[in-house]
């Protein structure tokens, strides 16, 4: 078993869109997979046809792409151990149903649900299980030709698997340790419905999870529950030699207060639950998504990585490779880990400041054009060279550097009190002409020049500056001046300077 070769899988129901908690477990897998260099399944669980959402295999496929987790087998991606749609694998599951049946672990019940109410209403805190087996319609308690005359007739069955009680089942996880359930507590799990011919969702994970090889099972805290039924059946099934070992991942919690993160609360707080936006095809309602607020995959992929483990140093900013090689389920929290989604903006301030400009500047062009301001991408990229320090998002920086493409057509009041002195209109056409007989408007070549003007004048550093800013920029803020009448130029440095003397004098 030690050199079993790590198999570990995704196994998502497509009910919806994908929760950023899914998203966690999802890396975390990932990870795990790369470091040991073993191989991550894509499988979709969609056996409950009662919930499938059009779209939401297609939209989970899809932000796994955007985040840059890679799969190495499944669905969309191809394999050996497919179909990896369990709605593609009914005949699979049957035939491990029949093995249960022959072996006596399982049996055929057919209670109604009329029945099964009215069983709830006679016993209080009805379960079924050994000590109520014996009292409903099963084929432990029927004539085998009964059961047969029943199924022949084409009555509507299920098969329960059937549970001996009081006895200890260990589960062993790699985060919570040994963790120990009575069997008596349990109850006997409906496996498979005749009414669809498919098995329900414990069933088909674990006959998947063993065909599949699947090495170490590693999932929400959510699934720990039915963690000893998924024991029993491998022991039911005589496959306890090659069951995965278990890791019930920490739930991630509100961001204040108690309980689990819910869509409710970024819809209160303002931040997204999914990566990419939703469009849910019944209610039309749009759900905002980490892609579509300006987030990058990189920040997202380190923010979450973050949630429930760490490297056990101060260390955050951590790229993909630098996460698998730390990475150590073992090292996984137990107690829930608190979504800090301030902190996500705050990485995501950081992988702007190491992304590349081009690609920045990509995503900002379109929001220049939408402004109808036409640039070229290499001026949009000088911009955000400049000016990306300032932003956690890339479209903020639209609000921060408008000027550089527009001239501005007002002039700040308050900038205008405290920085436009009496002299300041014959300064600034002195600057003007000094400017104006430049041949070389280069940043460094200006900075000399304006520099030793001011110094033989005595003209004051930050007198001369601030109010060459309010012409150039219309109020006090922006960068370095000669990093903005570079950008701009000589022709539209002097054009806004001339302009603005003429309005403010
Ligand atoms: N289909 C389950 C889900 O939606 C899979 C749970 C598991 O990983 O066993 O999360």
């Amino acid at each position: 078993m030690a050199d079993r070769k790590v198999r570990v899988r995704f196994a998502p129901s497509p009910t919806g869109p994908l929760h950023i908690g899914g998203v966690r477990t999802a890396l975390y897998n990932y990870l795990f997979a790369r470091q040991h260099g073993g191989d991550l399944i894509f499988r979709i669980e969609d056996t409950d046809s009662t919930r499938f959402v059009p779209g939401a295999e297609e939209y989970i496929i899809e932000s796994f792409k955007w985040l840059g987790i890679n799969f190495d087998e499944g669905v969309s991606y191809g394999g050996d151990y497919g179909p990896y749609r369990q709605s593609e694998r009914r005949d699979i599951y049957k035939q491990y149903v029949e093995q249960l049946l022959a072996s006596g672990k399982a049996y055929i019940a057919f209670d109604t649900p009329e029945e099964l109410s009215q069983k709830r209403e006679e016993i209080a805190n009805f379960q079924y299980d050994a000590s109520t087996r014996g009292l409903m319609r099963n084929s432990l308690t029927m004539p085998s030709e009964e059961v047969n005359r029943l199924i022949t007739e084409g009555h509507q069955y299920v098969v329960r698997f059937k549970i001996e009680p009081g006895r200890d089942v260990h589960v062993d996880d790699m985060i919570r340790g040994d963790v120990v359930i009575n069997s008596s507590i349990l109850d006997d799990k409906v496996l498979f419905k005749s009414a669809d011919q498919l098995p329900t969702y414990h069933l088909a994970n674990i006959v998947d999870d063993h065909l599949m090889e699947v090495s170490h099972v590693i999932r929400g805290e959510e699934w720990l529950p039915s963690a000893p039924l998924h024991v029993l059946l491998y022991e039911a099934f005589g496959w306890t030699d090659t069951m995965p070992r278990f890791a019930h991942l920490p739930l991630l919690l509100k961001p204040t207060g108690n309980g689990k993160l819910s869509k409710r609360d970024g819809d209160k707080l303002g931040f997204p639950v999914f990566p990419l936006e939703w469009h849910d095809p019944k209610s039309g309602e749009v759900s905002s998504g980490y892609r579509e607020s300006g987030y990058l995959p990189e920040a997202v992929v380190n923010f979450l990585a973050l949630l429930g483990w760490n490297p056990g140093n101060d260390e955050e900013l951590m790229s993909m490779d630098e996460l698998i090689r730390l990475f150590d389920l073992g090292k996984c929290s137990k107690a829930g880990a608190r979504f800090d989604f301030v902190k996500c903006r705050w990485f995501n301030h950081e992988y702007i400041q190491k992304a590349d400009n081009r690609l920045l500047a990509e995503q900002f062009l379109p929001i220049v054009r939408e402004h109808g301001v036409d640039e070229s991408i290499e001026r949009v990229e000088k911009v955000v060279e400049m000016m990306k320090n300032r932003v956690d998002f890339v479209k903020e920086l639209w609000g921060l550097s408008s000027f550089f493409f527009i001239a501005p057509d007002s002039y700040d009041d308050k900038t205008v009190k405290k920085r436009w002195k009496e002299d300041s209109a014959k300064v600034m056409c002195d600057l003007a002409t000094l400017l104006e007989n430049l041949d070389d408007f280069s940043l460094a070549h200006q900075e000399e020049v304006v520099t030793k003007w001011i110094e033989d004048n005595n003209l004051g550093m930050g007198n001369v500056m601030n109010a060459w800013r309010l012409t150039l920029v219309g109020e006090g803020k922006g960068p370095h001046m000669f990093d903005i009448s570079s950008f701009l130029g000589k022709e539209e440095t002097l054009r806004r300077m001339r302009r603005a003397i003429d309005v403010l004098k």
